[in-house]
């Protein structure tokens, strides 16, 4: 048996909090996740493991002047400093992206959309121009267009804007998949993210695009232990942190062990402010190490979203027994599915940290 892991950290910093009046979840001028960063993309070169970040398309300039068009709300760019790396490393980060992109392991590099929008909140046509400025930025700085995309807040962006930019895999929350349900009451859903392992879930594809699926809350990272600048939702500290970072450390390697056991996959995610200290850190750092000895021992793949989706087309043309096999045998029809709405009640759960 061969189990599929899947890593995938979001790369937005000021973009995903501004809005929210969140700032100060980072640290200041972001200098724990730029050394974090650093840490990390250390570790992935020593065992061989590659990432996906999925990030925010602003995020590569080095400057700007606030003003990007668009279709948004007359408001939405009063977010955007209009200023530079320098005085504004919150809402720019070519130096993360240059740092991911000169470390000896192939990274993938996709997208958050260019300006965190959530998908399902503005129309189809703001989706399509920020899906097609981030395309622009990734050719204006030398990489492949995305074929891989991380909607910001598990949102769901029309899946025609997504084939026609070219995505081809998205992460969605695994409560989607089939056969798969929410938790019903907090106490279930506490136990869920305390205790429970996992889900280890094969990749479905749904109108031209592969879904991977990943729990709504963090799971790289956890919620029950400071995330970026944060504490703990209260009744996570009733526990102590060494309990806490040991449920961490066994969650991460059991997640391996249920997609190992079962043939499946499992997909990590949480942002890159989410462990950028020394609560999460540790059992991350060692969990790098131990998948990667778990690939070297034959029990688990470390794909890239988008290789899970070359993997996804490879398995279909060896099950169809045709070498002709293309995406295009999967575009969507005419009447792509119309975006879901978030569940109101996930929103504004206390205990749900995973944006
Ligand atoms: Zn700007
Ligand atoms: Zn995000």
């Amino acid at each position: 048996m061969v189990g599929t892991a899947t890593i995938s950290i979001e790369l937005e910093l000021g973009w995903g909090l501004v809005r929210f009046d969140k700032m100060d979840k980072l640290s200041d001028d972001r200098t724990a996740e730029t050394r974090y960063l650093s840490r990390l993309l250390d570790r992935c070169d020593e065992y061989d493991v590659p990432i996906t970040f999925d990030v925010v398309g602003h995020l590569f300039h080095q400057d700007c002047d606030g003003e990007h068009g668009g279709p948004h709300d007359d408001d939405w760019w009063d977010a955007d400093p209009g200023t530079s790396v320098s005085a504004d490393p919150e809402f720019y980060a070519p130096d993360l992206i240059d740092d991911i992109r000169s470390r000896d392991v192939d990274h993938e590099i996709c997208t958050h959309t260019y300006s965190h929008v959530e998908c399902n909140r503005v129309e189809p046509r703001t989706v399509r121009w920020e899906l097609d400025r981030a395309q622009r930025v990734h050719d204006a700085h030398g990489l492949p267009e995305s074929t891989s995309i991380v909607p910001p807040r598990h949102s769901t962006p029309p899946t025609d804007a997504l084939t026609d930019a070219g995505i081809r895999v998205k992460r969605v929350p695994h409560y989607d998949a089939e056969g798969q349900h929410r938790p019903s009451t907090r106490v279930q859903k506490l136990h869920e993210i305390l205790l429970e392992s996992y889900p280890a879930i094969e990749p479905e594809r749904n109108d031209g695009v592969l879904e991977t699926y990943s729990p709504e809350y963090t799971t790289l990272a956890v919620p029950f232990l400071q995330t970026g600048t944060y504490s703990p939702h209260p009744v996570y500290r009733s526990l102590p942190v060494r309990v806490r970072r040991r449920l961490h450390e066994r969650k991460l390697r059991r997640g391996l062990a249920a997609a190992a056991d079962d043939d499946s996959f499992v997909h990590y995610w949480c942002h890159l402010y989410d462990f950028a200290n020394e609560q999460q850190w540790p059992q991350i750092e060692s969990f790098v190490r131990h998948l990667a000895e778990r690939r070297d021992a034959g029990a688990i793949r470390t794909l890239t979203m988008r290789e899970l989706h070359e993997d996804a087309m490879s398995r279909r043309r060896s099950a169809s027994g045709r070498g002709d096999w293309t995406d295009e045998h999967s575009r969507p029809t005419p009447h792509a599915e119309q975006p879901r709405q978030p569940d109101p009640a996930t929103l504004s759960d206390p205990i749900e940290s995973g944006r």
